[in-house]
C-alpha cells in the first residue's frame, strides 16, 4: 500500500463540523462543543474565537439545522457556498472545458470533468456510501467533495489523484482514475442549498475545494474495509 494511504497523525473522533454535513444522530459530545461554539469548529481549539459562520447538520426527516459556530484565529471560517468562479477554475484545472461548465451549470446540469488528474473518484452503492459518510469523522480529520448519484443510486468520493491504481481491489467499491470522467453539478446543488441538478446530482457535503479538495483515501479505505465486513 503506498505511503499516502497511512493513517492521519492528527485522527479525532470530532471533525471539521464547517466541511462536514454532520448527521444529527452522529454529533458526539465533542462535535457539540464545536457546534455550540465552545471550540473551533474545525480544530477543536479554544483560543481566540470569531465568529466562523454556519455548520449545518441534516436531519433524518431531510430537512436540515443551522448552526452559528466560531472559529479560531488561524482556521477560515465558513463561506456560504462555494464561490462560483473559484468551482469553475477547479473543474476547468481537473480537464473540463470552460465554456461547456459555464453551460450546463447555467442550466441547472452536471458536467462531465475528467478523472486521474486532479482527483479520483470512489464509487460507492447509496446505502453504503451514506453509512460511511456518517462514520468518516472517526478516520479522517476532514471529508472532501462527496456527490449524491441518485440515478445510479450511488455516492462518489472524490480522493487523491492515483488512489484507484493503488487501492486494493475491494468487493461493492469501483475506483474511477485516469481516463475516466465524473459528471460534477454546480456548487449551490446541495444538501444546504436543498437544491439538485436536474440529473438529481447533488453535493452531500460542502464544496471547499481550495482547504479539502478530497478526502484522505487511506481514511477512507480504513472506514470501508471496517464497516463493509458488518453488512
Ligand atoms: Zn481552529
Amino acid at each position: 500500500m503506498a505511503s499516502n494511504t497511512t493513517k492521519p497523525a492528527n485522527v479525532q473522533h470530532a471533525p471539521d463540523v464547517l466541511s462536514f454535513f454532520l448527521p444529527l444522530a452522529w454529533v458526539s459530545l465533542d462535535a457539540q462543543r464545536r457546534l455550540d461554539g465552545r471550540e473551533c469548529a474545525r480544530c477543536g481549539s479554544t483560543a481566540g474565537l470569531r465568529p466562523g459562520g454556519h455548520a449545518v447538520t441534516p436531519t433524518p426527516d431531510g430537512g436540515s439545522l443551522g448552526w452559528a459556530v466560531r472559529v479560531c484565529q488561524t482556521c477560515p471560517p465558513a463561506s456560504a457556498v462555494c464561490d462560483s468562479a473559484a468551482a469553475v477554475a477547479w473543474v476547468v484545472a481537473a480537464g473540463a472545458v470552460e465554456d461547456d461548465v459555464l453551460t450546463a451549470w447555467r442550466w441547472r446540469r452536471s458536467v462531465a470533468v475528467p478523472t486521474g488528474r486532479l482527483w479520483d473518484v470512489v464509487r460507492v452503492t447509496r446505502s453504503v456510501g451514506l453509512t460511511i459518510l456518517s462514520r468518516l469523522p472517526q478516520h479522517v480529520r476532514a471529508v472532501g467533495p462527496v456527490l449524491e448519484v441518485p440515478a445510479r443510486e450511488t455516492v462518489e468520493f472524490l480522493v487523491p489523484r492515483g488512489t484507484a491504481a493503488t487501492w486494493p481491489g475491494v468487493r461493492g467499491v469501483f475506483c474511477v482514475g485516469a481516463g475516466g470522467a465524473s459528471r460534477l453539478p454546480s456548487p449551490g446543488m446541495s444538501v444546504t442549498e436543498g437544491r439538485r441538478a436536474r440529473c438529481g446530482r447533488r453535493w452531500l457535503t460542502r464544496l471547499e475545494p481550495h482547504r479539502t479538495p478530497t478526502t484522505h483515501g487511506g481514511g477512507l479505505l480504513e472506514c470501508l474495509l471496517t464497516e463493509l465486513p458488518r453488512r
